[in-house]
C-alpha cells in the first residue's frame, strides 16, 4: 500500500517564501556591512522597536533582571544547564587527541577550542532561554574564551529569564539585539560588537538565513530553521498523547510542520479529531492551528518498518517515537535531528531540560550533520613531525614524484632538498 494522506498540508512548497527572505536578508548584511552600527540600529528599530543608548547590557542591568526573576525560576535555568553541562561533558570526554606512527615519525591531531562564538539566543515570540543552555553551556564547556550572546527584546523589555540564562552559562557579554542584525553584527564586525569567529543557534527563517549566507566569512553550527516535528506511532499509541505532542511543536510558528506517520488507521483519524479538540483550549492555537492547518499532515502507512522508511525521508528536525518497541528506531533510521524514544519521553523535554542539546537541524540538514554538540566549537587540527633522516628522504622522494605528477615543480624541489640533504648527496637546486 502506498502512503495514504489522512490530512495533507494546505502549503507544500516554500520556495516563494524562502526567496523573499533571501533577498530581504541579503540587502540588511550589506547595509550592515557599508554603515555598521548605524545601520544595525535602524533594523532593531524598524523590525524590533528597540533603540537602547547601548544594545550590550552592564553588569547593573544583568543583575537588575535577574533581580526580577522568582527564586524558582532561577533554580530550574540551574537546573536544566546542569544537565546540558554534564552530557556535554561526557561527549566532551570521547573526543580525543590523536598522534600515532604511521612510519617512524608523527602525524596526529589535536582538538583546539575556537576563540570567539556568539551565541543566538531567540525570542521574537517566546523568550526561549533554553537556546542559552545549548549554546553558552555547551561553549563553555568546550572551553571557548570568549562567548558573545545576542537575543531580542520582547515587545520593548529586556527578556529577564533569557538574560540571567545567557550569565549564569557563562556569557562573556550579552547584547540585546534581534535577528539579522544579530547575526549580521557578529559576523562582519562593528564599532561595538567585534566579529566573532563562529555563530551558533536557532532562530527564525531571517536568523537562519542570516548565517547560512554569511558561512565562509565565519563558521555557523548547522541550518536551524523553524522547527519541525514528527511523529511515528504504531496501534498502541495514544492518540490524545500523540495530539498534544504534535501541537506542542507546532506552537513554535505559524510555520512549524508537526507530521505523524502512523501504521494505524484509527490512531491517525482520533489523533485529527483530538487536534481539533485541543485547539480550542491552547492559550497558543492562534500559532499552532496555523502552523497544523498550513503544515500539518498525518500519513497512514503500511507497517511500522514502512513508517520508519517515510520518517527518514522526511528528515524532521525532531522524530518522537510512540510504538511498541521504540529503540527499534535506532537501528532503522538514521535521519533526522533527534529521536524521542517511547512515551515516557518528549521532545518538551530535550527543548527545555533533559540534556541533550535543542538546537538540531531543519529543512532536511538531518541529511548530513546532528544537532549543535561540544564537538562543533573545536577544531580538529592535524600536525606532524619526522624523526629519522631516513624516512624524510623517503618521503622527499616520494613527494618529489606525486608533486611532479601534478605538476608542481616547486613542492617537488621541497621534496628533493631533503631527500638529497638526508641521503648526504650534492643538491644542485
Ligand atoms: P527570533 O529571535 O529567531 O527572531 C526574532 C527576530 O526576527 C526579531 O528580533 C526581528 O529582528 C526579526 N524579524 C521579525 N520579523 C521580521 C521581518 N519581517 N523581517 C526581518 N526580520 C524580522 O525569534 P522567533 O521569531 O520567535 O523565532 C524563533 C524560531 O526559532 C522559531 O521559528 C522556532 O521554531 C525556532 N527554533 C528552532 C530550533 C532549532 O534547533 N531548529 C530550536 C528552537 C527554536
Amino acid at each position: 500500500m502506498a502512503p495514504i494522506h489522512l490530512k495533507s498540508a494546505l502549503v507544500t512548497s516554500n520556495a516563494e517564501g524562502n526567496q523573499k527572505v533571501t533577498q530581504l536578508v541579503q540587502g540588511i548584511i550589506q547595509d550592515i556591512r557599508t554603515n555598521g552600527d548605524k545601520a544595525v540600529r535602524s533594523y532593531s528599530e524598524r523590525f524590533d522597536k528597540w533603540s537602547p543608548p547601548s544594545f550590550k547590557l552592564s553588569p547593573g542591568q544583568i543583575e537588575a533582571c535577574i533581580a526580577e526573576l522568582p527564586a524558582q525560576t532561577i533554580k530550574d535555568i540551574k537546573s536544566a544547564q546542569e544537565n546540558v553541562r554534564r552530557f556535554a561533558q561526557a561527549q566532551r570526554s570521547t573526543i580525543k587527541d590523536l598522534e600515532v606512527e604511521i612510519q617512524p615519525g608523527v602525524v596526529g591531531h589535536k582538538n583546539n577550542p575556537i576563540d570567539r562564538v556568539g551565541a543566538y539566543i531567540p525570542g521574537g515570540r517566546y523568550p526561549l532561554l533554553a537556546s542559552a543552555h545549548m549554546t553558552v553551556t555547551t561553549a563553555k564547556v568546550a572551553g571557548v574564551k570568549e562567548i558573545i550572546a545576542c537575543t531580542p527584546p520582547i515587545l520593548g523589555q529586556l527578556p529577564n529569564a533569557t538574560v540571567a540564562a545567557a550569565h549564569f552559562a557563562g556569557a562573556d557579554e550579552i547584547h540585546i539585539l534581534g535577528g539579522t542584525q544579530a547575526i549580521a553584527a557578529m559576523a562582519i564586525g562593528t564599532e561595538s560588537i567585534k566579529k566573532v569567529n563562529f555563530i551558533a543557534g536557532p532562530g527564525n527563517a531571517f536568523v537562519a538565513e542570516a548565517k547560512r549566507l554569511l558561512f565562509g566569512e565565519i563558521g555557523i553550527d548547522l541550518f536551524a530553521g523553524p522547527t519541525e516535528t514528527l511523529i511515528v506511532a504504531d496501534e498502541y499509541a495514544d492518540p490524545f498523547t500523540v495530539a498534544t505532542d504534535l501541537l506542542s511543536q507546532a506552537e513554535h510558528g505559524p510555520d512549524s510542520p508537526a507530521v505523524l506517520i502512523t501504521s494505524s488507521e484509527e490512531v491517525g483519524r482520533q489523533t485529527i479529531k483530538v487536534v481539533q479538540t485541543l485547539l480550542k483550549q491552547l492559550p497558543t492555537a492562534d500559532l499552532a492551528s496555523r502552523s497544523w492547518e498550513d503544515f500539518g499532515e498525518v500519513v497512514l502507512v503500511d507497517g511500522i518498518d514502512e513508517a520508519f522508511r517515510v520518517a527518514d525521508e522526511y528528515c524532521s528536525e525532531h522524530v518522537q517515537i510512540l510504538t511498541e518497541r521504540p529503540r527499534e528506531a535506532l537501528e532503522k533510521m538514521t535521519n533526522y535531528g533527534a529521536l524521542f524514544l517511547g512515551e515516557r519521553t518528549c521532545v518538551s523535554y530535550g527543548d527545555k531540560c533533559i540534556g541533550t542539546n535543542h538546537v538540531l537541524p531543519t529543512r532536511k540538514a538531518g541529511n548530513y550533520t546532528g544537532g549543535l554538540w561540544v564537538g562543533k566549537f573545536l577544531k580538529t587540527q592535524t600536525y606532524q613531525e619526522v624523526r629519522d633522516d631516513r624516512v624524510s628522504a623517503e618521503l622527499g622522494q616520494l613527494c618529489a614524484r606525486c608533486s611532479r605528477a601534478e605538476n608542481f615543480e616547486g613542492h617537488a624541489r621541497s621534496g628533493d632538498l631533503r631527500a638529497h640533504y638526508y641521503l648526504h648527496e650534492e643538491y644542485d637546486w
